[in-house]
């Protein structure tokens, strides 16, 4: 698979989002969805891991958009790393540039899993942390430090 931007990204973005295709179509990375326990996949709970690879990760082509956006004063106190909207990925600037390379990448991976219609709670719970985004952002992150290192 190819992740695509459809706006300019700065350099560091482009070595984040290499790295993240790069784990992302590695057989490691298939034999991680196809073993793992998700939760909270809604209607896909029943589907197996190789149903939810072939589902989800094997398209030629992930367009989408990643910006990186100042936040509202409303939100200065919130530890949101950013969100997701249709296609578009927005990362709060402050938080952004406190992360490595390693959490961007997994931050990036858990926003494209929205992005593919994966969803999770809203309030931290076990459930949360072993939803697909977050499983699959932590995965990513793991695999890029020791790629990085
Ligand atoms: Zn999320």
């Amino acid at each position: 698979m190819k992740l695509l931007p459809t706006h300019k990204c700065t350099p560091e973005q482009y070595n984040v989002i290499t790295l993240t295709e790069a784990v992302l179509n590695s057989v490691d990375f298939k034999g991680f969805i196809w073993r793992t326990k998700f939760t909270e996949l809604g209607d896909l709970q029943d589907c197996s891991g190789q149903d939810l690879y072939n589902k989800f990760f094997v398209n030629d082509e992930y367009h989408f958009s990643w910006k990186v956006v100042p936040r509202p004063w409303y939100k200065r106190l919130s530890s949101v790393v950013g969100y997701t909207v249709g296609t578009n990925i927005f990362t709060y600037e402050p938080r952004y540039k406190t992360m490595t390379i390693p959490e961007k990448a997994g931050h990036l991976a858990h926003e494209l899993m929205h992005i593919l219609g994966f969803s999770h709670s809203v309030q931290d719970c076990p459930e949360r942390a072993r939803s697909l985004p977050y499983q699959v952002g932590d995965y990513v992150e793991t695999a890029v430090k020791l790629m990085t290192k």
